[in-house]
């Protein structure tokens, strides 16, 4: 379902993706780890096109986004072209994002409205269906700040795959939170993989990442350092740097 290939990004003259492959199959959930700065937020956000790539091919569903080539030339796609290759993917963020001046129906239908085209009725439907399934039913009609980090982040997340991504990424989504509110988030995504969801996760919760994932991939300075399955990459891992980078983290 994803495709990458020899995928480079620099920020001015930093290279800070410097050729990753990655290739995902539906209902696979894959967990990258490494330390602060290795490129994981950056990766997340060139699938989401959020960011442009200079360098390599990102396929979904076997769509190539964001860019065409012309006479070999690589030339980026226009914004709307991008939107609507960035609805392929959903994506949640550390920072919640949630609109402040709307309820969690509200954050959840918008888009189902703008951007997929729903009337009123069925857009509501889906949004509580989703709310209903991040456990936020009985707040549907708080605003943001009436909520928790956790429950902020459960609406977010409900927003994010509402509008049925193919793929859903996501950057690092409990880091903001209080200790105690980590888990129902955590549990929410775990439950969502249970269900089948193609998911790629940057995290900073190792035992989660373990847990959770079919794959885990170690990022260091841009590159994909070591990639395997959860267990062997936590219990023997091949890198001095990844037994390091495990180290410092239990
Ligand atoms: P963290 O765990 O701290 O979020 P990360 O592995 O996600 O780290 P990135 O956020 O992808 O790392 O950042 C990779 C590198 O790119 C870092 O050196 C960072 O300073 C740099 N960088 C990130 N965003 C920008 C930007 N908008 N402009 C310039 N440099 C950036």
């Amino acid at each position: 379902i994803l495709e990458i290939s020899g995928l480079r990004k620099s920020y001015g003259p930093l290279e800070v993706i410097k050729g990753v492959d990655l290739s995902m199959k539906p209902g696979e959930v894959v967990s990258i780890i490494g330390s602060s700065g290795s490129g994981k937020t950056t990766l997340l956000r060139c699938i989401n096109l959020l960011e442009e790539f200079q360098g390599g091919d990102i396929r979904i569903d076997g769509q190539l986004i964001g860019y065409k080539t012309s006479d070999g030339k690589r030339i980026s796609l226009p914004e709307r072209e991008r939107a609507k290759n960035r609805a392929l993917t959903g994506m949640a963020f550390q920072q919640f994002n949630l609109f402040p001046h709307m309820t969690a129906l509200g954050n959840v239908t918008l888009g189902l409205r703008k951007t997929r085209g729903m009337g009123k009725d069925e857009a509501i439907s889906v949004a509580e269906k989703w709310l209903e399934r991040v456990g936020m039913s009985q707040r549907k009609n708080h605003y943001p700040i009436q909520l928790s980090g956790g429950q902020q982040q459960r609406v977010a997340i409900a927003r994010a795959i509402a509008m049925n991504p193919k793929l859903m990424l996501f950057d690092e989504v409990t880091s903001a939170l209080d200790p105690e509110l980590v888990n129902e988030v955590l549990n929410v995504i775990q439950d969502l993989a249970n269900d089948g969801m193609t998911m790629l996760l940057v995290t900073h919760e190792m035992r989660f990442a373990y847990q959770v994932s079919s794959k885990v991939i170690f990022m260091e300075h841009g590159v994909i350092a070591e990639e395997g399955d959860p267990k062997e990459m936590f219990h023997s891992p091949k890198s001095q740097r990844l037994a390091e980078f495990l180290g410092k983290s239990k």
